[in-house]
């Protein structure tokens, strides 16, 4: 069974996204594909928009998601993580 954290910790830097918490109010909220909730804080928001040169989607969240956590994997740059894009 895989565990869903309830702290709704961030994709990209695993930090607590949750209702009362400092990345509450800027974090984006999505589902993936098995329905799963994905979290992106604010943070890790603005990494990705300087990454993908825009607002990340959220087939891009996903995405993120899918990679682990770390958006270092996603951001690292070209050859940091070679794959189907
Ligand atoms: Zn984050």
């Amino acid at each position: 069974m895989t565990s869903t954290p309830s702290a709704e910790t961030c994709v990209g830097c695993g930090r607590p996204t949750r209702s009362g918490s400092a990345l509450f109010s800027d974090r984006r909220y999505t589902r993936g594909e098995d329905g799963a909730p994905i979290f992106l804080c604010g943070d890790c928001n603005e990494r990705a928009i300087s990454h993908f040169g825009r607002q990340p989607t959220d087939r891009d969240m996903v995405q993120i998601a899918a990679r682990g956590a770390g958006l270092g994997s996603v951001l690292g740059g070209p050859g940091a993580g070679a794959g189907p894009v």
